[in-house]
């Protein structure tokens, strides 16, 4: 986006002086000359894989593929790169060399490359850090298979540099909302005195859970559209849950919210649909959710619902300005994590295979902090809409709180970016407890740094 003082002395330069402009040549003077390109690739982990990093059962079937799907804008800046993968997680240096290679492609630098998960569980939650500690082990315990991994990387600076080579103009943009009835609900239930009464995950077989109120959720589904003139060649989906319907049988799926994405593609092969997690650290499907295969399909009609729904709501406008902020951030490392005997965990023979990966992904979270790698937040601002991407499992405070600071901007937000910090509660959770609370890495202060950071690029 051309600023306001450059573009007043690029018109003082043209001998214009302070002759007023009428407002349509001084939005002509400004709006950008956009172009996109979407790609996809299939990101489908093959047998034996492990699942969710390597807790649950590793890959013994299919049920649907899992795609890794995005876009390539030029013409705000340097190229940026977005993409959505229906994978559990990305973590730490596998994050950042992920974005490098997307970033080559691109001819781009990888703080202007957003890459984030849709956190399906029957999927990768890949860190090769983690795969190279229990490589020490000598016991061919594996968080993933290396090979898959750089293909599918590969496959994706391919697909990255090829769309490139096939970019259309965007002459418009659009934004929608629609309400998404009864799949979203908050995971911590808290009593009168504040803290966690009950608690219920992704699914819940507990009659209780279906009961309790839905809680704190963001009941919008939101959607960015890109156009040329007429023609709408990318559509962006957004929903703050966390995306199970039932995992665990080793079954390669992209779950409720992929099904639903692929549906919408079905019925618009012309345009690209991409759909991202919003932040959904504390939010999952648990009060509308069961467990069994009909709960899957109600969950997947009631997201492609608000799809369409919120797709009602598009109205393209001519593009009058773009451009992309980031930021690095440090999230304070959790003072509770000792990584000797995190360690003690990882070789001890006698934990679940489980419980042995786990520590080993902390102490790679924890050395990552130590080198100073930070972690990227960025945002894509077109028009009024701005398409935030936060890292991990941001509790739904942080999309709420983003929202908050630019009232007068369309608001979108994808999670699961870089996952090495796995949930990111806010500070009230801490005392509160519950599950989250237990497996978070970081430490209370972090909602400062990140909620800091979320403001910054998303500018209000
Ligand atoms: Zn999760």
């Amino acid at each position: 986006m051309v600023s306001r003082r450059e573009f007043l002395q690029h018109s003082l330069a043209a001998g214009i002086g302070s002759v007023l402009l009428p407002a349509a040549v001084a939005r002509a003077a400004e709006a950008p000359s956009l172009k996109i390109a979407a790609f996809r690739v299939d990101a489908s982990p093959p047998k034996d894989h492990p699942l969710c990093g390597g807790w649950i059962k590793p890959v013994v079937g299919m049920d649907d593929p899992e795609e890794a799907i995005g876009f390539v804008l030029t013409g705000a800046g340097d190229p940026i790169v977005v993409c959505a993968v229906d994978w559990t997680g990305i973590l730490n240096q596998t994050h950042i060399q992920f974005r490098q290679a997307l970033a080559q492609a691109a001819g781009t630098t990888p703080d202007r490359v957003a890459i984030q998960c849709v956190h399906q569980h029957n999927a990768p939650f890949v860190c090769r850090n983690t795969q190279a500690l229990l490589d020490t082990l000598g016991e061919g315990i594996q968080n993933l298979f290396p090979d898959f991994l750089d293909r599918v990387q590969d496959s994706l600076a391919k697909a990255v540099e090829k769309a490139c080579q096939n970019l259309r103009p965007v002459t418009h943009i659009a934004h929608g909302q629609g309400k998404v009835e009864k799949v979203a609900s908050n995971r911590r239930i808290l009593g009168p005195d504040g803290n966690l009464a009950d608690w219920r995950g992704s699914a819940s077989k507990v009659e209780r859970h279906w009961e309790l109120p839905e809680g704190q959720i963001d009941p919008y589904l939101k959607t960015v559209a890109f156009y040329d003139g007429e023609t709408k060649l990318v559509a962006c989906h957004y929903y703050a849950t966390h995306p199970m319907s039932y995992y665990g049988d080793g079954m390669v799926c992209s779950d409720f919210v992929g099904l639903a994405r692929k549906r919408r593609q079905a019925e618009e092969p012309g345009c690209t649909h991409i759909y991202f997690t919003g932040a959904s650290g504390n939010i999952a499907a648990g009060k509308y959710n069961n467990g069994t295969p009909e709960a899957r399909i109600q969950l997947t009609d009631r997201i492609y619902a608000g799809i369409v729904a919120s797709e009602s709501k598009l109205s393209p406008v001519a593009v009058s300005s773009a451009s992309w902020s980031a930021t690095p951030v440090f999230l304070p490392v959790r003072d509770t994590l000792n990584e000797s005997r995190l360690m003690d965990d990882v070789r001890n023979r006698d934990n679940a295979l489980a419980n042995r990966i786990r520590p080993a992904m902390m102490v790679s979270w924890m050395r990552r902090c130590e080198e100073k790698l930070p972690i990227v937040i960025s945002a894509l601002h077109v028009n009024d809409a701005t398409m935030l991407h936060l890292p991990a499992e941001s509790f739904l405070e942080y999309q709420l709180g983003a929202q908050a600071a630019a009232p007068n901007r369309f608001v979108a937000t994808a999670a699961y970016g870089d996952g090495g910090p796995w949930y990111i509660p806010v500070e009230t959770a801490y005392p509160q407890g519950g599950y989250e609370v237990s497996v978070a890495l970081t430490d209370p202060k972090v909602e400062g740094v990140l909620s800091g950071g979320a403001k910054q690029v998303v500018g209000g």
